[in-house]
């Protein structure tokens, strides 16, 4: 009789998902995006985080949380080699992530627990899940075509091709011939990750690859009319249900899940700055640079003449703690045209008015915010995703201009010019400007990336 009370919404708010992201920023950040929809859409939400880059929980009042032990700071494992650190958290989460589940499972009274939705990178959680008899989503948190490219590479593998002899057969192909298995981008555009062990690498793609094949869904933060060419392909070979429901940060305001304090002044320096005149400078939250680099790239954004908000992130440069390596003087010499944040709401600064152009590693988060806002890009991908990610970006879409020399601060000033200044930055613009208006009306109702969060949620009631 109680039930009979109780309307749709109500119901299912007894149904309790849980999520277990990847402890990076770019990948935290869609993870708790996607919560939010999913809380949004009525389900119970449980956050099982790491001690290393634990979220901030306080932001997040209606998700419960617990975190695991995960070992990673007491062996030093650090974000500067990620494939290192990953590998290391495939490992050690193992025990801890199982207790937690399994002690979730127990808890359960009211409500039940309909699946595990966990970020790809994560592989160890399959096995976990098919212990438990517990369903598993997977999130990926980059393009579909970039991770077609993944896909290749592991073909590419299969084949023998990896890691000794592959780099031997790929040069020999030349840098600009096009990746075998995967033609839309070049071999100099194949996401390779630097790391100590390099098949470690591959180990690593390949557990994430069988593992999504061996759960029950993949869930996107992208949408369909940008990957119209991929998707089909990905249905071909990965044969689960596939829910492309992005951009997940359009659903709601903008998020709080930033590790780092976002410094607000960004958006009073930007008030003050005529409309599209600004590059946004940011090189996202992993990527580093040397200390010849970052002065090519000062001298670059100055020569420009172009006003600029620049990230500079402490630890950006290699063995300096923030702007150490600028000249003396150099920001007053610019007198108002520039100003330096250690993190800015990127999300608010894509979104003003006076902000004109996106210097940005391509990312996936960076490059998908920018399509949302309609800026046009320059690229400066740094490793893995982000070069097919900037390949797309200049090439395919061709919403942004690629700096694929090494860093010099002529090649620099003229790239800033063109985007911002130049009647090629415009039409990078126009055609930019036709995404985003392709995303509004892909989340609208009816629209692609609406219809599929309405599956996914279907979906994951049906467990
Ligand atoms: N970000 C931010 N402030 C900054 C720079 C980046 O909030 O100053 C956010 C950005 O909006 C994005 C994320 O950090 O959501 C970076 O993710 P992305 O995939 O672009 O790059 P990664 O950091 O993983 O290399």
């Amino acid at each position: 009789m109680e039930n009979q009370r109780e309307s749709p919404l109500q119901q299912r708010k007894k149904r309790r998902v849980i999520l277990f992201p990847l402890p990076l920023q770019g990948h935290i950040n869609p993870m708790l995006q996607l919560a939010n929809i999913l809380y949004g859409k009525g389900l119970s939400i449980t956050v099982i985080h790491t001690n290393f880059n634990s979220p901030n929980t306080s932001n997040y009042p209606h998700f419960d949380f617990c975190s695991i032990p995960d070992g990673l700071l007491e062996v030093g494992a650090s974000t500067s080699d990620v494939i290192a650190l990953v590998t290391l958290l495939n490992v050690n989460c193992v025990v801890p992530f199982r207790d937690c589940l399994a002690k979730l499972l127990s808890n359960v009274e009211e409500e039940s627990i309909a699946c595990l939705i966990t970020d790809a990178v994560c592989h160890f959680t399959q096995a976990v899940a098919d212990s438990l008899k517990l369903p598993r989503i997977v999130l990926r948190t980059s393009s579909i075509s970039s991770f077609l490219a993944f896909a290749a590479i592991s073909l590419l593998h299969e084949k023998g091709f990896f890691p000794i002899k592959g780099f031997h057969f790929l040069s020999d192909l030349g840098s600009e011939a096009p990746m075998p298995e995967f033609p839309s981008v070049r071999v100099k555009d194949i996401p390779l990750i630097e790391t100590r062990d390099a098949e470690k690498f591959y180990q690593l793609l390949m557990s994430m690859m069988s593992q999504i094949k061996a759960s029950s869904g993949l869930i996107w933060n992208s949408f369909q009319d940008l990957e119209q060419d991929a998707l089909p392909a990905l249905e071909r070979d990965f044969r689960i249900p596939i829910f492309p429901i992005g951009a997940f940060h359009k659903y709601f305001p903008a998020s709080s899940s930033s590790l780092l304090t976002q410094d607000k002044s960004s958006i009073s320096w930007l008030d003050k700055q005529a409309p599209k005149s600004v590059l946004y400078v940011s090189f996202g939250s992993i990527a580093a640079v040397n200390e010849a680099e970052f002065l090519e790239i000062a001298w670059g954004l100055a020569n420009s003449g172009v006003p600029f908000l620049w990230v500079v992130r402490p630890g950006l440069v290699r063995g300096f703690e923030w702007l150490e390596p600028l000249p003396k003087g150099f920001l007053e010499m610019l007198d108002g045209r520039a100003h330096i944040v250690k993190w800015a709401p990127q999300q608010e600064v894509l979104a003003h008015p006076a902000t004109g152009g996106f210097w940005t590693h391509n990312g996936w988060n960076s490059t998908l915010e920018s399509i949302c806002e309609g800026v046009p890009m320059i690229c400066q991908p740094c490793f893995g995703d982000q070069l097919v990610i900037a390949r797309y970006v200049s090439h395919i879409w061709r919403v942004g201009l690629h700096l694929e020399k090494r860093l010099e601060r002529g090649e620099i000033e003229t790239a800033i010019r063109r985007v911002i200044l130049e009647a090629e930055g415009q039409e990078m613009r126009d055609r930019i400007m036709q995404l985003k208006e392709k995303v509004d009306v892909s989340l609208r109702q009816g629209g692609s990336s609406y219809q599929s969060l309405e599956s996914l949620i279907s979906y994951i009631e049906s467990f």
